[in-house]
């Protein structure tokens, strides 16, 4: 099966850079390639051939929440996918597991799914918590509205840093992310890795068994870099 490969864009890239960038990954190679711009771009994506997703989404229907963007919105869009609980989400916005937990279930009753970020901070690992904070984060898949799930282990300490967990490392946090999702009643929920893959170690990433995709940032801002991991994915 081919990989599951995103590219979060973060807040980066001008409206000139999105568009170079759209016509440089025209001839990727991918069925399961899903971008996620800045969202004020989503719509210059439409028309293409692969998927797009939104980086977060807001945990209520609709109403008087400025600067807020709805599930049903985004799916009225044609919107298939939204990144919730980023790190940057929990940590920099201090969003709590009940917010990501009611987001999961706004996305998913949408008819979208929902990629969700789960990763320990560095401090977390030195203590050994890694197992722990993985299974206590999960608890957000408990109110979901069906199997609309992807779930990227991604930790905090790796992303943007150019630091990257061993290969067994990554081995034993996605064996423990698919055990716990079984918990929930996810069977074969695909599980990705996410934090400072670039072209000289998706090489190395890429032969971790389990890992069923990559959440790409800095990186993915260069479609030439897009292309070379999609091809060194197939691989
Ligand atoms: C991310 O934003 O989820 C991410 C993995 O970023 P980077 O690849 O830049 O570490």
């Amino acid at each position: 099966m081919e990989k599951i490969i995103i590219a979060n864009f973060k807040m980066n890239l001008t409206k000139e850079e999105i568009l170079s960038y759209i016509e440089n990954v025209k001839k990727i190679d991918n069925n399961r390639f899903i971008v996620c711009p800045t969202s004020i771009y989503v719509s210059l994506f439409l028309d293409e051939k692969y998927s797009i997703g939104l980086q977060n989404i807001c945990e209520y229907n609709k109403g008087a929440y400025t600067g807020e963007i709805s599930a049903s919105q985004a799916s009225s869009m044609g919107i298939k996918y939204v990144i919730v609980g980023h790190s940057e989400r929990r940590h920099v916005y201090n969003e709590t597991i009940e917010s990501i937990t009611k987001k999961i279930n706004e996305v998913t009753s949408n008819n979208m799914t929902a990629i969700i970020c789960d990763g320990e901070l560095e401090e977390e690992r030195k203590n050994n918590k890694t197992k722990e904070v993985l299974m206590k984060q999960l608890v957000s898949l408990k109110e979901r509205e069906n199997d609309n799930i992807i779930i990227a282990y991604e930790p905090v300490w790796a992303i943007g840093t150019s630091l990257t967990p061993t290969n067994e490392d990554i081995l034993e946090a996605t064996e423990v992310i698919k055990k716990e999702s079984l918990k929930y009643g996810l069977n074969n929920v695909p599980v990705l890795y996410g934090g400072s893959v670039n072209l000289n170690n998706i090489e190395e990433l890429n032969k971790v068994e389990n890992v069923d995709g990559f959440l790409i940032g800095g990186c993915s801002l260069k479609p030439e870099n897009m292309l070379k991991i999609v091809e060194v994915t197939k691989k």
